[in-house]
């Protein structure tokens, strides 16, 4: 018993060699899509890049370690953990968490410098203790609308009590979040935008002012609702849920996941496919094997219902996607032989197509990306400047 363990210990643990099924992240064209976005604002307005749940799937390090000063203001993040994240891998721009966050985590919030989206009159009494022994920097989010996080207009009285009786609270910020956005014909938008401009009149009507601003998402910005001066804080528009046209540019996808084929098999006509052989084939068929599936974050909503690229061409998804595999039919491909590789994220498949086919946005389909896919990085020849 002990020997064994000496002669394990004498050896590495041998590495496999790396799974097919990897995702690229295009460095470059995450740089592209910044200025694009940055280019769109108005006079004075200023980036901020939303790299919350890892930057979308995408690697919030490596998509930070591409952001300066003078091409974002701030970066914001959804929890403590994430900016932490940031922090220890050497990011030293502004960071916000969005929030909320617990008594606790105000301190640890502050250590880390960084700076904290107040998001309710309970959370702002717990950051006004911490103020009375340090200055802490906040941004305060008003509740709109949308009915999720931030100060309701019924609260406003409390909160001004709070911040006017607190000196070293540094009031850095004021915000709120759109719900519909991105329907241009919804009012709601309009409708919370004027209930922030009411509220901030409020508020300084009571002597409480912030030099920032900031109400618009992705969204938002696309559709030119950004203010002169103020932030935007842009996170899915970063990674191009599919190509976008703007006056400034084009926002290109920068994710690809991709894998290979694995095996491929000759079937008769009338042969089932998977599990509960909700595929049967209706012609002698090429089906095709890879290694990918609902535990990499590749939706099992999927199920008969997608397509990869195979060789530049369409190859759909047949019968059920499992755990670790998933069955494409490329009879109609008949170049394509095991090892081909297969594109199942990218090159014209875009997240937002793979979002509708399985009854989600696509935010969710970079989310759903799992950590036991790796994730590489191209760099562009130049660094960003
Ligand atoms: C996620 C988030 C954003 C960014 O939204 P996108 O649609 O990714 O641009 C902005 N503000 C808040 C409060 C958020 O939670």
């Amino acid at each position: 018993m002990s020997t064994q363990r000496e002669s394990r210990q004498s050896r590495p643990t041998p590495q496999p060699p790396l799974r097919p099924t990897y995702v690229e992240v295009d460095l470059g064209r995450f740089d592209h899509n910044v200025d694009v976005i940055a280019r769109l604002l108005p006079e004075g307005a200023r980036l901020v890049a939303v790299l919350k749940a890892d930057g979308g799937g995408h690697g919030a390090v490596e998509l930070a370690k591409r952001l300066t000063l003078d091409r974002v203001a701030m970066i914001a993040l959804a929890l403590i953990e994430e900016a932490i994240e940031l922090r220890r891998a050497g990011i030293a721009l502004p960071l916000l968490v969005l929030g909320p966050l617990s008594k606790e985590q105000i301190s640890i919030a502050l250590d880390n410098d960084v700076a904290i989206g107040v998001v309710g009159p309970e959370e702002l009494e717990h950051v006004c203790a911490v103020a009375r022994e340090r200055e802490v920097i906040i941004h305060l989010k008003l509740d709109t609308g949308m009915g999720r996080m931030g100060v309701l207009e019924s609260e406003l009285p409390r909160v001004i009590e709070l911040v006017r009786a607190t000196p070293r609270l540094r009031l850095d910020g004021i915000y709120t979040h759109l719900a519909n956005a991105d329907d241009a014909t919804d009012p709601f938008t309009e409708m919370q935008i004027a209930n922030y401009d009411r509220m901030l009149a409020t508020l300084r009507e009571h002597g409480i002012e912030a030099p920032l601003h900031h109400f618009a998402n992705s969204a938002a910005t696309l559709r030119g609702l950004v203010r002169p001066g103020d932030f935007a804080r842009v996170g899915l528009a970063l990674y191009g849920p599919r190509r976008i046209e703007t006056a400034a540019g084009v926002i290109e996808p920068i994710l690809r996941w991709r894998t290979e084929i694995m095996r491929l098999k000759e079937l008769p006509a009338g042969h089932a496919v998977g599990y509960g052989t909700t595929f049967h084939t209706k012609r002698p068929s090429r089906i095709a094997t890879l290694p990918v599936g609902y535990a990499d974050g590749y939706s099992r909503l999927l199920s008969n219902n997608a397509d990869v690229l195979v060789r530049g061409r369409r190859a759909p998804v047949v019968g059920r996607v499992s755990m670790d595999l998933v069955t494409i039919d490329v009879t109609d491909i008949p170049e394509a032989v095991a090892g081909d590789e297969v594109v199942l994220l990218g090159d014209g498949i875009t997240a937002e197509e793979l979002g509708q086919r399985s009854q989600t946005i696509s935010y969710e389909v970079f989310c759903r990306i799992s950590a036991r896919v790796p994730r590489f990085y191209r760099r562009p020849a130049r660094p960003a400047t």
